[in-house]
């Protein structure tokens, strides 16, 4: 068959409009294999991290095994040098040394791995009716319903007096028990049924069944609170008081896995903001000899409001980047205000089935690529780092250049909600900021979605960023 000639309209349509419905296609056969490849471990990175901590420890072996060393702010770092900070067990930076001065900025990528979750009161254990229940406090925003009749495992540390800390982690082998959260028959649920949405479950119905065998031999109260303790006492060798010391949360307890009969897409949970911290930190390892020093921060409390000395509303990126250029006789502030950063987290894919939440021109679809956000916050772009459009330029034209296949996001039609990131804290420092990431479906629910070839092109956005 002949090569028909392209029309005059074809021809112009390529040159100048956008057609993203065509990024699905773009990606070749020998792409798509290396797509699903690169999910293969992302899949094991997200069983394997499924907690802030947990994301801190993993990568910090991915990291010594690549030769980066803990950051010591005496030292004057060149090029070629590999650190990394730990913040606490719950945030971590760390960064390869470029071959420019960092008066000319370094390129910051920031991720944030705690994701929404269910989190143990200080006073958790109770008995009611013979059943040992924990009473808990959610974190972040979850739609609370979605959290009930599921499988749930705990993680989390409990630090003793002694000064020792003790590492929990139960629901997760097969052979383990896992625990749920209980939710009412539909026959009885008459009354139930006429609450509205958001508080179909309300916060203080969110209690885990943990129990419901009493403690043989005792005449007293609290049999079935008295056995968990017990069994919890010997297995950790902690008492009750020590919950107060203790961070504990309840996740789900199942496996990423491929979904879809193409599988071209994985459901899991945690991606956010698990996908960005996974493509950035690879990335980063494939650029260990960097043109300009490069700074990759993986933030706690980005659910929350970025607060606490872990989340990004902290100082502690500002005065890494201060310690890193004072030997060198560089001010902290000369480096932030010439630096670069990709805030790295997700965004809202456009859902079918619920498509008056979206404006369809502007929001992100699942398998059209990285996505591009401009501007995050809400009611007339509050509370946002509105990206510049010289930056924007800048990294549009470094995601072309490297063919890595993109799109623009918004989250939500206007005045229909919205969200934030870290992004705005990042600019407050100075630097350049603009969001991009991996669109998902069903966010902050137990089980979220995204496509594989989306979290392969936001590495790929990842690694040009950092390389250029
Ligand atoms: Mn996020
Ligand atoms: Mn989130």
């Amino acid at each position: 068959m002949d090569k028909k000639e392209k029309s005059q309209a074809e021809l112009l349509k390529e040159k100048l409009l956008m057609n993203p419905e065509n990024s699905g296609i773009l990606m070749n056969d020998e792409q798509i294999g290396k797509a699903n490849a690169f999910c293969e471990d992302y899949k094991k990175f997200l069983d394997e991290a499924k907690t802030e901590r947990e994301a801190v420890k993993t990568t910090i072996a991915m990291l010594e095994k690549k030769g980066y060393k803990p950051f010591d702010a005496n030292v004057a770092y060149k090029a070629g040098d590999k650190v990394y900070l730990n913040n606490r067990g719950k945030a971590l930076i760390f960064a390869a040394l470029g071959k420019r001065s960092q008066t000319d900025g370094v390129k910051i990528l920031a991720s944030h791995i705690d994701s929404p979750r269910i989190d143990l009161k200080p006073r958790p254990l109770y008995e009611e009716a013979q059943l040992a229940m924990f009473k808990t406090h959610y974190y972040g925003g979850i739609r609370k319903y979605q959290w009930t009749a599921i499988p749930l495992a705990l993680h989390g540390v409990v630090c003793k007096k002694d000064g020792t800390t003790v590492e929990v982690c139960i629901g997760e082998a097969d052979d383990e028990p896992i625990f749920c959260i209980n939710d009412l028959l539909p026959h009885l649920a008459k009354d139930q049924n006429q609450r509205k949405l958001h508080e179909g479950i309300k916060g203080e119905e969110l209690n885990v069944l943990i129990g419901s065998m009493p403690f043989r031999d005792d005449k007293l109260s609290e049999k079935v609170k008295l056995n968990i303790i017990n069994i919890i006492h010997e297995k950790y060798d902690i008492i009750e008081k020590d919950f107060l010391s203790a961070e504990l949360a309840l996740v789900p307890a199942y496996k990423a896995r491929d979904l879809g009969f193409d599988r071209s897409m994985i459901g899991a949970y945690g991606h956010d903001d698990r996908v960005c911290a996974y493509t950035s930190l690879m990335a980063s390892l494939n650029v260990d000899q960097p043109e300009y020093t490069w700074v990759n921060i993986l933030a706690d409390k980005e659910e929350t409001g970025s607060d606490g000395n872990t989340g990004l509303s902290s100082r502690f990126l500002e005065y890494f980047i201060a310690d890193l250029a004072k030997p060198h006789g560089i001010e902290g502030r000369t480096v932030l205000m010439a630096s670069q950063c990709l805030s790295a987290d997700v965004n809202a894919a456009f859902d079918p089935s619920f498509p008056d939440v979206s404006e369809k021109r502007n929001t992100s679809y699942i398998s059209y690529g990285a996505c591009i956000t401009k501007y995050t916050g809400s009611g007339g772009k509050y509370s946002t780092n509105d990206a510049s459009a010289e930056f924007c330029a800048r990294v549009a034209k470094i995601l072309d250049e490297n063919g890595v296949i993109w799109q623009t996001g918004e989250l939500g039609k206007v005045d229909h909600g919205g969200g934030g990131t870290v992004a705005k804290f990042i600019s407050k420092l100075g630097a350049d900021v603009i969001d991009i990431g991996v669109p998902v479906l069903s966010m902050h629910a137990p089980m979220e979605v995204v496509s594989k070839t989306d979290v392969y092109n936001t590495f790929l956005a990842f690694e040009s960023f950092i390389k250029a």
